[in-house]
């Protein structure tokens, strides 16, 4: 019986689990990313998590027939890197993965993604009835997608495809977002972003709020559990749920969805608050046909169950190219 394997590297967690022919979990493994010295130490860290699992599993690690990985970016495809990520510090650079990961694993056959595409491809893998046409789509630190159309998960000629948190939602540019442009919907949506766009907006209004907008340690869990009691936070999520809609019917109208699955922590940990507005508002925005909207069904999971079922379809996640 062949082995495969999946990880996801991620800001805090590197996660590695290995599975077998159908997909299934054999063993997995978890730990902290490091935060340096280089990005070498990253590398290191995700090849002891690929062991580990492996160890857990009973297997060697020549033994893993394929394996994917999920992983922040900026990536380079070619390369099989992870160039100056923003979401680290700035000691680390530049993070091999394809080529030391390869090595240790003894196989040519590793597929790198980045982490919303992982997602994607793990959606689309493990869904009742894997969809040819549909979107991952995920709102936590940043707002980001992984679209499949046609069959095919969309790269683009530098692997930035679908990275639509950066799609102009705002044409007044109220906000700017972390990449220094204006408008942005990551900038509005983001649980980096809500607080910020909270503040911002008090401060041209400033009305009574139960909000601990001064508060140190003010999120946007704050905000989606203030908001319908306290007016000024049923303001916010209302604004973040108009723009949520604009970016969600603007990928409806690209990309002709059949389904599009939500993750990232602000929409898992707010599921109703998150998605029901985005369900209410798409018929008035949306000229053709409207997909369905659904939470991930694979929770935390999604980016490393994601790089496992690239693993067994060459990087598709297409089941039908499985083995
Ligand atoms: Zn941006």
């Amino acid at each position: 019986m062949g082995t495969y394997a999946g990880v996801d590297l991620g800001a805090t967690h590197i996660r590695a689990i290995i599975g077998d022919e159908s997909g299934t979990p054999i063993s997995s493994y978890k730990t902290e990313t490091p935060r340096g010295p280089n990005g070498i130490a990253v590398t290191e860290a995700v090849l002891d998590a690929l062991r580990e699992a492996c160890a857990a599993a009973d297997v060697e690690p020549t033994d893993v027939v394929a394996a994917g990985i999920g992983s922040f970016g900026p990536l380079d495809l070619a390369e099989g890197i992870v160039e100056n990520p923003a979401n680290l510090p700035d000691t680390i650079d530049r993070i091999p993965l394809t080529g030391p990961v390869e090595k240790l694993l003894g196989t040519s056959k590793v597929y790198l993604h980045n982490d919303a595409n992982a997602g994607a491809i793990g959606e689309r893998f493990y869904a009742d009835r894997n969809p040819d046409d549909m979107i991952y789509l995920t709102i936590s630190s940043g707002v980001g997608a992984g679209v499949v159309v046609d069959g095919n998960v969309l790269s683009g000629w530098d692997g930035n495809a679908g990275e639509v948190g950066h799609l102009t939602i705002d044409p007044h540019g109220f906000m700017t977002c972390g990449c220094g442009h204006d408008g942005h919907w990551e900038a509005y949506c983001s649980g980096e972003n809500i607080p910020r766009y909270a503040t911002r907006l008090h401060r041209e209004d400033p009305v009574e709020t139960a909000l601990p907008l001064d508060t140190e340690g003010f999120s946007a869990a704050d905000v989606f559990e203030y908001a319908g009691e306290d007016d000024f936070a049923s303001h916010v999520l209302e604004q973040v749920c108009h723009w949520n809609a604009i970016g969600v019917a603007n990928m409806v109208h690209s990309y002709a969805p059949l389904v599009i699955y939500v993750g990232g922590a602000v929409a898992m940990n707010n599921p109703e608050q998150v998605l029901d507005p985005i369900r209410d508002r798409l018929d008035d925005m949306v000229m053709s046909n409207i997909p369905d909207i659904q939470l991930t069904n694979l929770g935390d999971d999604v980016g490393v169950r994601g790089a496992l079922a690239s693993a067994l379809t060459d990087g598709t996640g297409d089941p039908a190219k499985g083995v």
